[in-house]
This record gives structure tokens, C-alpha cells and sequence, in this order.
């Protein structure tokens, strides 16, 4: 990508680090961070956050992006995600560079700082158990108490904190506190905890700490030390900037970043909430994080979701200073746009509707040239096999045909798509059920390739497989993962009450031979069905999984026109 200095700001912050370059508020410089908590996989949401940190970085000269992991829950976090989150931000195509960082790289500096505040007189250890804290803590109508060790000496202080360090003392008998105002209208400003004792090892420290310093202290001071300019979190930390600017104004530190506010990508059908998905995972609602329906990354791209289709999507929600949602047809639209160029049309069958074509020689078979995407002639032809018994979908065929359905019907004609047309001459039931189980039809070897030389018109193309050619593989088609638009509504219903039982259903799939070696990953346009993805987990040599990505029905566009239309009434 090329860097300029002069590209139009597009939103509230890029204009705020515009402004910034102009006055030179951070000697021109524009460094920013994203920084996941490694609890779980990132979603989507985190995509947003992504593009706009590593955005804002490449989009300016000299701009820098780091990943840095805030570390400082060891209870929750492992290093599978500290893996999978380095993969996803690579996937999405961004680039940390050598500047990978971790909060817990910064616990010795971090303990240091706390240690400066005490003999300020800004910090004390505090005795009171977790819910006398909280008791103290008052509400947001009331003031709060002032803790009764609150006037501990900074000796008595230094040497408590010290032994808290040195495992002295059991999981929330001390805290550390910092020493602010217990009468503040902002919660977060009422002696809030700055470190905690909690006996856990940390998957990147070992046992080396058994007290671990809390978000708000660490992410502020951590901002700082990698002298980030420009520190872009979600809205619901508007009420933590108090504290964040608190805490670096009473250090004595040389980088004071400013926290921006922007507001979180919610989108329809699905939950964004690490906590809620982890729940997904662990009890089974899911196949894992992975799964084709998750909003995770690693769920979208597994699914056939390409970087870029993300990276369009995210440039196109923008970015705001109100909460909004987000419609999940958004998503599938930047997909559709995005393999539509890309992925080679090819052609099977999901519910095959067997057809005998009875004026074609029984051991005859033809090798048909069959374009690979009529949007890119230079991804060029392949053979398709056409032969005297064919598959086409059971939807492409009424009996009784509706006003408007211009398929497939007994006497009519329509052309099999780079093969012939041909009429349907024969309907065959099954004597028992009355269930169409068989066409048979006569094909016009005058129209090889799909068009008639005496200019004779159809109504429809229809997409087929040679029943001897084709290959079984496996459709995952997928749908929402919840049957309501916002399944958090309702505050005391369980989310997962609105699981949709319909979000996976499973189908053996025809489709024509080139698919043959199709690669885990690779992705097509099935002709009138679909945009779909080799899976990559449960996909091998001997069955071939397909997960549909999207339809092509594009309800987005078509929400669109509506809408285009309501404004011009
Ligand atoms: P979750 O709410 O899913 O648990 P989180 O905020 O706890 O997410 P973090 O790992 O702390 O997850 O997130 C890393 C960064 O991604 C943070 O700066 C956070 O503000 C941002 N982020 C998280 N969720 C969203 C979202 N839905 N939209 C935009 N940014 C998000
Ligand atoms: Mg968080």
C-alpha cells in the first residue's frame, strides 16, 4: 500500500491525526496499537479495530501499528490464542514488523510505577475484603467511603506491597489502590485497584509474579512505554479516560497517547462477545472456533470469506461515534463483490432430479468448453463432460408450472448451460410416492454450446452434471447462527435460546469432475447455487467438503434499490 500524507480523511479520527500532523502534536509522528486480550479467537469486530489501528499507521508516512497482547488475566488467557490472533491480523494482511509486544513484558516497569505512586502518597495498600470493597464503593446515585487503610503510611504501604510481591499473603486479602476520590461521580475514579494477588502462573511469566497489575493501569502505562500517540479503543472506555489520563499524569512518564473513542461493530444474527462465543465453543453448540457460522476470523475464512472482502466490508461500515447494528447482508454482500471476480464458475448438483436424454447415443460422450468466469476471460475455459443421463436440481422442474417459473416443465424447452438445449418429453413417478423421480427429454444437436442457429429463444439456463462423471462430494450449507436479529435483547433471556436449529444443514453434493483435485481453501461460484469453499479441516483426498460461503441471491443489493427507491418518493 502507498503511504501519503495527503489522503482525504474519510473519518472523525483520521481527521483528529490529520489535525495532529498539522500541528505537530506528537512531532509529526503516528504510532498506534491494537491490543487483543488473548482470551479467546477474534471476531469481526475485532477486524474493525484492525483495519482502522494498522489503517491509520500505513496511511500515514512514518506510521507504525504494534500488536500488542494486554496480558494481564492469566486465569482466562493461553497461548492458543496468543497464536490464533497473530495468524488472523497476518491473514487480514497487516504487519506488526519486530514490534510484537506483551503487557507482561512490562510487569517489572508496571510494579515499578505502582511503587512511585505509593511513595506519592497516590497509592495504598487496602485490607478491606472484595465485598467490603465494593460495599465502600457506593453507587452511581451515592458517594463512597473512604477505605479505613486509606491513611496507611507510605512505609507501611511500600512494605505490604513488597510482601504482596513476594507471596506472602493469600488471593484478596490486599489490594493495591489508587489514592483518587471516593466521592467522584465516575465510579472508575473511586480508589480503583491497581494490582491484585492472584496465585496463578501466566503462560508468559511462569511463577515469577503472584500479583498482577488490573487493565486500567496496565494499558495506559503499557500505551505509554511504546510511546503509541494515538490510543483507539471502543466507546464503552469513554468512562475509563479518566483514569487513563489520571494515572499518566501523576507518573512521571515522557508519552501521554490520547485515547479516542470509537464505537463496536455489532452486526445482526450474531453475538460479538469473546465471553458469549467462548461459551458457544465450550458447550458444544459449535464445532469449535473455527466453525463455518462463527464471526471469529478463523470461522469467516474457513467458511470462504477472503481478506479482502473484511477489509472492504470494515472501510464500508466507516467509523462512528454511535453504537449502531450493523445488517450481517453487509457482510455478505463484500464477499459476493469480492469472489465474483475471482473464484472459476464451475457447475453441481445439491438435489439431483435424474434426466435421460433419450435421442442421445448411449455411449456417447462429449467434452463441452465451459468458460471459467465470464467476468475474467483470462481465468479461460475447461472441458465440461456431457453425456445421455444428466442431474439437474429438482427445483428446476415443475410439473405444473406457476405463472413466471420459466424452468424446466413437461413440453418446454431451455438450454442445459454450455451443452444443448432440450424439452422435457416424459415425466417418470415413483408408482408408490407419485414423486417425479425421472425426466426424459430429447436434445437439438443444432445448439451445441447453448445457442440456436435459427435464433429460436428459451426462458431459462439450467446448471447440470453427467451422472457418470460427476463426483460425490459434501455441501455444509450454512445460515444464520440465531433466529433473531438481536439475540442480546432481552436481558433475561439466555442468548443461546435463539440458537437457530437451521444453521448447518448437510447434503451430498454433484459436481462435475474438474473438481476432482480441487484445493482445501479454493474457493467457486457453483452456477446459480452459490459461492462456496474447499473445507479445510474435514476436506480430503477421498471426500471432498464444500462449505457454501454465500448464496447469490444478494438481498443486500436488493435492500438497497428499496431503499434508493423510498428516497427518491
Ligand atoms: P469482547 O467484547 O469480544 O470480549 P474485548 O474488547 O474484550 O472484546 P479485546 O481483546 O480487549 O476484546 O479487544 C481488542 C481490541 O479490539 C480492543 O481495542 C477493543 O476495543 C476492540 N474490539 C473488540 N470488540 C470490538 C468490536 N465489536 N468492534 C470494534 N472493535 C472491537
Ligand atoms: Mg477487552
Amino acid at each position: 500500500m502507498t503511504k501519503t500524507e495527503s489522503a482525504p480523511p474519510t473519518n472523525f479520527i483520521r481527521q483528529i491525526i490529520a489535525d495532529d500532523l498539522k500541528t505537530n502534536k506528537h512531532d509529526g509522528r503516528v504510532r498506534t496499537r491494537f491490543p487483543p486480550e488473548p482470551n479467546g479467537y477474534l471476531h469481526i469486530g475485532h477486524a474493525k479495530s484492525i483495519c482502522l489501528n494498522f489503517g491509520i499507521a500505513e496511511e500515514n508516512r512514518d506510521g507504525l501499528c504494534n500488536l500488542r497482547f494486554d496480558d494481564t488475566n492469566p486465569i482466562k488467557e493461553d497461548i492458543e490464542y496468543v497464536e490464533s490472533i497473530q495468524a488472523d491480523v497476518k491473514w487480514l494482511g497487516f504487519d506488526w514488523g519486530d514490534r510484537l509486544f506483551y503487557a507482561s513484558d512490562y510487569f517489572e516497569q508496571l510494579y515499578q510505577y505502582a511503587v512511585q505512586l505509593i511513595k506519592d502518597g497516590k497509592a495504598f495498600v487496602c485490607s478491606l475484603s472484595p465485598d467490603e470493597i465494593r460495599e465502600y464503593r457506593g453507587t452511581l446515585t451515592e458517594p463512597g467511603r473512604e477505605s479505613p487503610y486509606r491513611t496507611r503510611s507510605v512505609e507501611e504501604n511500600l512494605d505490604l506491597f513488597e510482601r504482596m510481591r513476594a507471596g506472602e499473603f493469600d488471593d484478596g486479602a490486599h489490594v493495591l489502590r489508587a489514592k483518587i476520590d471516593m466521592t467522584s461521580p465516575n465510579v472508575l475514579m473511586r480508589d480503583p485497584t491497581l494490582f491484585r494477588i492472584k496465585k496463578v502462573p501466566h503462560h508468559r511469566t511462569g511463577d515469577q509474579w503472584c500479583i498482577y497489575p488490573m487493565y486500567d493501569f496496565a494499558h495506559c502505562l503499557s500505551d505509554s512505554i511504546e510511546g503509541i500517540t494515538h490510543s483507539i479503543c471502543t466507546l464503552e472506555f469513554e468512562i475509563n479516560r479518566q483514569l487513563y489520563d489520571w494515572i499518566l499524569d501523576e507518573l512521571p512518564v515522557d508519552c501521554h497517547p490520547q485515547q479516542i473513542e470509537f464505537a463496536r461493530l455489532n452486526l445482526s444474527y450474531t453475538v460479538l462477545s469473546k465471553r458469549k462465543l467462548v461459551e458457544l465453543v465450550n458447550g458444544g453448540h459449535v464445532s469449535g472456533w473455527n466453525d463455518p457460522r462463527m464471526p471469529t476470523l478463523s470461522g469467516l475464512r474457513r467458511r470462504g470469506y477472503t481478506p479482502e472482502s473484511i477489509r472492504n466490508f470494515c472501510e464500508r461500515i466507516g467509523v462512528a461515534k454511535r453504537d449502531s447494528v450493523v445488517d450481517i447482508a453487509l457482510l455478505e454482500y463484500s464477499v459476493r463483490e469480492d469472489l465474483n471476480k475471482r473464484a472459476p464458475r464451475v457447475m453441481g448438483v445439491l438435489r439431483p432430479l435424474r434426466v435421460v436424454i433419450e435421442n442421445y447415443p448411449e455411449d456417447q460422450v462429449e467434452a463441452l468448453d465451459a468458460l471459467n468466469n465470464p467476468e475474467d476471460d483470462s481465468m479461460g475455459w475447461r472441458k465440461v463432460p456431457f453425456s445421455r443421463v444428466l442431474y439437474i436440481e429438482q427445483d428446476d422442474f415443475r410439473e405444473d408450472p406457476p405463472k413466471k417459473f420459466f424452468r424446466l416443465a413437461p413440453g418446454r424447452e431451455v438450454r442445459l448451460r454450455y451443452a444443448y438445449y432440450v424439452t422435457c418429453v416424459k415425466v417418470v413417478k415413483d408408482e408408490a410416492t407419485g414423486q417425479v423421480v425421472e425426466l426424459r427429454c430429447t436434445y437439438d444437436p443444432n445448439t451445441r454450446g447453448g445457442s440456436s442457429p435459427d435464433g429460436r429463444k428459451v426462458k431459462a439456463t439450467l446448471h447440470w452434471v453427467s451422472a457418470a462423471h460427476s463426483i460425490t462430494a459434501e455441501a455444509r450449507l450454512y445460515d444464520h447462527l440465531f433466529v433473531k436479529e438481536n439475540p442480546d435483547e432481552e436481558k433475561d433471556v439466555d442468548f443461546k435460546t435463539y440458537l437457530s436449529p437451521n444453521s448447518l444443514e448437510t447434503l451430498p453434493f454433484l459436481v462435475e469432475p474438474s473438481l476432482a483435485n480441487a484445493e482445501p481453501g479454493s474457493k467457486y461460484q457453483f452456477e446459480r447455487i452459490g459461492y462456496f469453499c474447499v473445507d479445510t479441516v474435514d476436506s480430503s483426498e477421498d471426500a471432498l467438503v464444500f462449505n457454501r460461503t454465500v448464496t447469490l441471491r444478494d438481498t443486500w443489493a436488493r435492500i438497497q434499490k428499496a431503499q434508493q427507491k423510498k428516497h427518491q418518493k
